[in-house]
């Protein structure tokens, strides 16, 4: 799902663009102007969906960067905020009526984790700390207060929807709006709970461990359901969405599923070719480089890179030669590559003064 897309706006779109996009289409998509249109319906939770998104600098400037899935900003808000919909309504539409009567989910909430290349290689089981809402042991979550009971909802009989009959010109209409003296939950508390003021929750640092998966990609973001906060009194919890962030590796950089480092040998080794082991993520792997090795030569090792989220395989290791020059030779070794520059006819420098007046003396010349 592309947001800008979505919003039919440009990706250089200003908050004041986005804003009237989205006004537009939520008039046009909303469900009480399309009753039983489940196609307008889906339409205009996305369009909520990337309004929600579009519209806070911060989860804008995120969404570019990382793309589709890590939509659901904001782990340190207020884990009692409705999830979404219901506040759009309100904002735009001030009905006071929520599509959906009954106790509301609570909200969703994410959380970002870091992991090194090994992490990823490997899979870890990953400690996460979240604000959160959790279920109030005072008053099991009832929001009444303990000896105390919630007591049905007289004005609307328990079903939190009150049917209002109207005569117009077409004939009599039934409209159905959320009960406003339960807020459409069908109950009612005479005695709140102190604990949690009614609500039957309470905020809390709780930490989760989240197992990863060998071969997550970074800005990968993992759902773990029933994990975000409980809604109010007694209502289910949301989710909680974990977003991997994954350090950069100083050897390694990831492509896909195989893994890319260069391997460096001296001038001597690629010319006259040896076995060179490189320490590998996985432990050592030996590399036969040829005699007459070029920079830019690649060598892969297959199933040595990192496992697939998908399947059991993994991608490889892929080497790419470089050749070092040496900068630190002794005199003599100075002296024996001028007799090889000298037998294969290639012109070379003269040495750096010190170097010939110690090799004057050290030869006797
Ligand atoms: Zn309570
Ligand atoms: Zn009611």
């Amino acid at each position: 799902m592309d947001y800008y897309q979505i919003l039919g706006v440009d990706r250089s779109a200003t908050q004041d663009d986005i804003k009237r996009a989205y006004r537009k289409l939520a008039r046009e998509l909303h469900p009480d102007a399309n009753p039983g249109d489940a196609e307008a319906e889906s339409r205009f939770k996305q369009v909520a969906e990337a309004y929600e998104v579009l519209s806070d600098a911060e989860k804008r400037a995120r969404y570019d960067r990382f793309g589709t899935s890590a939509n659901r900003m904001g782990g340190g808000a207020d884990p009692f905020a409705a999830s979404g919909l219901g506040d759009l309504f309100d904002a735009f539409f001030s009905t006071g009526a929520r599509s959906e009567a009954g106790p509301q989910r609570g909200a969703d909430l994410e959380v970002a984790t870091q992991l090194s290349l090994d992490d990823v290689v490997n899979g870890v089981a990953k400690e996460v700390s979240v604000r959160t809402a959790v279920a109030c042991d005072t008053c099991e979550a009832t929001g009444a207060a303990p000896g105390s009971h919630a007591l049905r909802c007289d004005q609307c009989g328990g079903t939190g929807q009150v049917r209002q009959v109207r005569q117009s010109i077409l004939g009599q209409m039934v409209t159905t709006t959320t009960c406003a003296r339960c807020s459409g939950e069908g109950v009612t508390i005479s005695d709140p709970c102190q604990d949690c003021s009614g609500e039957g929750r309470r905020v809390e640092e709780q930490t989760y461990v989240v197992d990863i998966p060998p071969g997550v990609d970074d800005g990968a973001t993992l759902r773990l359901s029933g994990r975000g906060a409980v809604g109010r009194r007694g209502a289910g919890a949301g989710d909680l969405y974990v977003v991997v962030q994954v350090d950069r590796h100083p050897t390694y950089r990831r492509d896909g599923d195989n893994l890319l480092a260069e391997l460096h040998v001296p001038m001597t080794q690629a010319a006259l070719g040896a076995n060179i082991v490189f320490e590998a993520i996985d432990g050592e792997v030996e590399v036969s480089v040829p005699a007459g090795s070029q920079s830019g030569r690649a060598f892969r090792f297959r199933d040595r890179g990192v496992p697939k989220l998908r399947g059991r395989s993994r991608g490889d290791l892929v080497l790419a030669l470089v050749v070092d020059t040496p900068t630190d030779l002794t005199p003599e070794q100075d002296a024996l590559l001028r007799q090889i520059a000298e037998s294969r006819g290639e012109p070379v420098n003269d040495p750096p003064d010190g170097v010939l007046d110690r090799l004057k003396s050290k030869f006797g010349n």
